[in-house]
């Protein structure tokens, strides 16, 4: 079996991971970075919309952005209840991850494509073994690990920490008949305690669902298929799908994401929004601290330095979630209309903030 070692190990290439192998790599650790899939950010599973502060912070030019928007709207039963500033733009996320990825090679992360993290030997602190799809293992020694492996982190696993609930999502890319400067969300009871959204990309649109009950008969898929029916017959979108994805939203926050000689960052930590569900702002940023602060440790031959990744990233966002998760957890318990709690339970109305 081959053997590497490094100072730090970051399980999973997305947005937090490679934001932390860059700034780890930056503060002078060597990083190795494993990553399951054979190329970074595909396929996409996402929106695709980040707010406009982030292209500043990843600092990755903007390659990636397709087109700008100016804010978002929210529609209850079909009519606008809420037309807020949100200045952001609408990506090609995988143009984006790679942008982040190829950064945190720059300053001197090796990434090894194709690679999972599936195991540690010996349990706490012992090395991480990788596994190719053609089966060749790899061990691999370090002083800090970073899981950055997404919403059923098995970093976490190792740590002791359960599993994240997390919501399914649908989605499917149509032509986007009219130009449009504004993402739009869409409550109606066929979605429990989620939405439907049309996120505008230049000449397409990414037009999902996402919820946790499925009321309407036939489930997400038939949800999304009568949504994007109700679009087209607007004259918003095309019929024609260009494209299909799904995929997994964490709606929970985790009280503990640092332990031992293990950090988590992104989704993996429970940092997306439980509200929303986005979380690439907060892989990005989050991930970046999660690599400086596993750095000091390695610096300073001292794990306990971890727990100031914990502190940092409460007092930088850790209100934000609180809320969020306690508006989740109501909005799950609601069972009547939803026209009777969307102002307590969506962003931006100010119920939601009191
Ligand atoms: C349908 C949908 C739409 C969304 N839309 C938006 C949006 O518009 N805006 C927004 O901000 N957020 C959105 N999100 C959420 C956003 O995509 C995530 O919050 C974000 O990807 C989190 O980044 P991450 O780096 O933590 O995880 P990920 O992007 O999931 O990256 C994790 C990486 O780890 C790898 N990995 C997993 N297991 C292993 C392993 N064992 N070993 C090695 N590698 C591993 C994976 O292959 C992956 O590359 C959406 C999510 C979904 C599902």
């Amino acid at each position: 079996m081959k053997r590497l070692s490094c100072d730090v190990l970051v399980s999973g290439a997305g947005p937090a991971g490679a934001s932390a192998a860059r700034a780890a790599a930056e503060a002078g650790a060597e990083v190795i970075v494993a990553e399951r899939r054979r190329v970074v950010g595909r396929p996409v599973r996402c929106a695709e919309y980040i707010p406009a502060m982030l292209a500043g912070q990843a600092d990755v030019g903007r390659d990636y952005v397709v087109q700008r928007v100016e804010g978002m709207r929210a529609f209850l039963d079909g009519e606008m209840i809420q037309d807020m500033e949100a200045p952001g733009c609408v990506i090609n996320r995988d143009v984006f991850d790679q942008a982040i990825a190829s950064a945190a090679e720059k300053a001197g992360a090796r990434i090894l494509l194709g690679s999972a993290a599936v195991g540690r030997e010996g349990g706490d602190h012992g090395p991480v073994l990788l596994q190719r799809a053609d089966g060749e293992e790899t061990l691999v020694d370090c002083r800090v690990v970073v899981g950055a492996d997404g919403p059923f982190s098995r970093v976490a696993g190792w740590m002791g920490l359960p599993r994240l609930r997390c919501l399914p999502a649908v989605q499917v890319r149509l032509p986007l008949l009219e130009p449009m400067v504004h993402t739009r969300t869409y409550f109606d009871d066929e979605y429990p305690a989620g939405y439907a959204w049309l996120f505008p990309k230049g000449e397409e649109a990414n037009v999902g669902v996402g919820m946790t009950r499925h009321p309407g008969g036939g489930g997400l898929a038939a949800a999304l298929g009568r949504f994007a029916g109700r679009l087209a017959a607007e004259g918003v979108v095309g019929e024609e799908a260009l494209g299909r994805t799904c995929g997994w939203v964490p709606v929970a926050r985790r009280e503990t994401f640092v332990a031992g000689d293990a950090v988590l960052a992104g989704d993996a930590a429970g940092h997306a929004h439980p509200i929303t569900g986005a979380g690439v702002f907060q892989a990005v940023m989050g991930g970046a601290m999660a690599g400086r602060w596993a750095a000091e440790a390695v610096r300073k031959g001292d794990a306990g330095r971890l727990r100031e990744y914990a502190r940092e990233w409460e007092d930088f966002y850790g209100d934000v979630l609180v809320r969020a998760q306690s508006r989740r957890e109501l909005w799950e318990r609601h069972r009547g209309p939803v026209g009777e709690i969307i102002r307590t339970c969506w962003v931006g109305f100010r119920e939601y903030y009191t």
